[in-house]
């Protein structure tokens, strides 16, 4: 579902009205349905690395329509580049420039795609400098993609090989349509755990998944979409939005816990619940979360105190419950709602940057801590999302924000949605620590 602009402007008599007077055209995005292609059209790898060739031969084992080399004017579903072993910055060009020539054969939500390895874990300075500049030319280049199209990278640790369940597993979220609205991202696997699912369409059957804060908003549509992913639900929310809370259990066929998350029994609650219910906990997504936006000039201790309550300092509470505890131990996954505010920063909202930066430290600090489980803990940044919260922005200012990324558009609940699918996934095993941004790249801030 896209907002009334963009599908005004996406057909007839808007389009051409849009076309004659400048204005944005932003395109319909390829969300992922299942069952549908992955991907729409050939795939060309370039690169001339031996995890060129090892990706090629793992994509065709996945039907798709592989190619070393563009036919010139032939519509494209995605194209490669692999640039692990680049030492120097002289060595990106030939590989870049041959991508080069098949840009325009990109077809609508086509997808562009780098592997490269980390530019902190390089040997030289030469080859640091090669690394990082493909930071800032996929950046570029994503902001240069129309009509859907996106551009993000996958990073290498060293010793991970491009056929590691992760790193397949990113290659698939990328160029799937569940990554719609990630635009001019990159995400690092840091080691070679994780396995790909049996059944690509449903990755998480067998796992019994928590999200927190899933009434309404994002969180209704997470509950949503791990259950069609297989999951089974347990939603949570407070007491006076039971209705409602109750209302997503029914549709997604879980259970629901009327649970106030800043309690301090809260992470026990959740984890007795689980297994009292349904036997396990293997998925916690920390989505609850709230704003209270005033300048802080103007800040008040009730605003601050409940936003850096509820949105990080009740996670922490819980996680060190689920870090205790005997049930949540095998391959558990951990998956939190962050912001682009608290990388980027927002006025009005010192608040609520300070938790969403304070939810992305916790991250990092915790992977280390999950490890030994083989668990995770991975951050999603949604950029601007179209939900009641959004909904209750001033028009003029609400119209310039949705526009302000790569995209034209706010992104949809869906999109944050399947980010946190995946990242709760098997495959995503051997990806923590990270922060994913779901923002259509945001064209103003970091
Ligand atoms: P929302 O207000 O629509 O939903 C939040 C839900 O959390 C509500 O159902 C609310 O009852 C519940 N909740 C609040 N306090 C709670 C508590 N103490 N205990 C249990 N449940 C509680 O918000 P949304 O737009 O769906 O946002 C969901 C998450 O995404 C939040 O963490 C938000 O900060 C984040 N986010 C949203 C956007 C956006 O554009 N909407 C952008 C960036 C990040």
């Amino acid at each position: 579902m896209a907002d009334k602009y963009t599908e005004l402007v996406s057909q007839g008599l808007g389009k051409n009205v849009a076309k004659r007077l400048g204005l944005p055209q932003p395109a319909l995005l390829r969300r992922y349905r299942p069952g549908q292609p992955l991907i729409p059209g050939p795939v060309v790898i370039q690169g001339d690395s031996a995890a060129a060739d090892k990706l090629g031969a793992e994509l065709l084992s996945w039907d798709l329509d592989i190619r070393r080399h563009a036919v010139p004017g032939e519509k494209l579903g995605a194209i490669i580049l692999v640039l692990d072993e680049v030492e120097r910055p002289e060595d990106l060009g030939r590989t870049v420039l041959s991508a080069a020539a098949s840009l325009r054969d990109l077809a609508p939500s086509g997808r562009v795609l780098t592997v490269s390895r980390p530019a902190a874990e390089a040997g030289s300075p030469a080859a640091a400098a090669a690394r990082q500049g493909i930071d800032g030319l996929l950046r570029s280049l994503a902001k240069e993609l129309r009509a859907g199209a996106t551009g993000n990278g996958i990073l290498l640790a060293e010793g991970v090989d491009i056929t590691s369940p992760s790193a397949l597993g990113a290659v698939r979220f990328f160029l799937s349509g569940r990554s719609a609205f990630v635009d001019g991202q990159f995400l690092k696997i840091s080691d070679a755990g994780g396995a790909l699912p049996q059944d690509a369409d449903t990755p998480l059957a067998g796992k019994i998944a928590v999200v927190t804060g899933a009434a309404r908003g994002i969180g209704a549509q997470i509950a949503r979409t791990l259950h069609r992913d297989g999951a089974t639900l347990v939603v949570v929310d407070l007491p006076a939005a039971g209705d409602h809370l109750a209302a997503v259990a029914n549709e997604v066929k879980g259970t629901a816990l009327q649970l106030d998350i800043t309690r301090a029994d809260a992470g026990q609650r959740i984890i007795d619940h689980a297994v009292q219910r349904h036997g396990r906990l293997d998925i916690v997504i920390h989505n609850a979360g709230i704003t209270r936006d005033k300048l802080l000039a103007n800040m008040d201790p009730a605003r601050w105190d409940s936003v850096i309550n509820i949105n990080i300092a009740a996670q922490l509470r819980i996680n060190e419950a689920l870090l205790a505890s005997e049930h949540f131990n095998q391959s558990p996954r951990i998956v939190t709602v962050a912001s682009t505010s608290g990388i980027a920063g927002n006025r009005g909202q010192t608040n609520y940057a300070a938790s969403k930066g304070g939810v992305m430290g916790m991250v990092r600090a915790t992977a280390p801590l999950l490890a030994g489980a083989g668990g995770t803990i991975n951050a999603v940044a949604p950029g601007f999302i179209e939900t009641e919260m959004t909904a209750r922005i001033p028009l003029a200012l609400r119209e310039t924000a949705r526009r302000l990324n790569s995209l034209k558009q706010g992104g949809q609940p869906a999109d944050v949605a399947e980010t946190i699918a995946f990242l709760a996934s098997d495959s995503a095993g051997g990806i923590s620590g990270e922060v994913l941004r779901v923002c259509g790249q945001n064209l103003v801030g970091a």
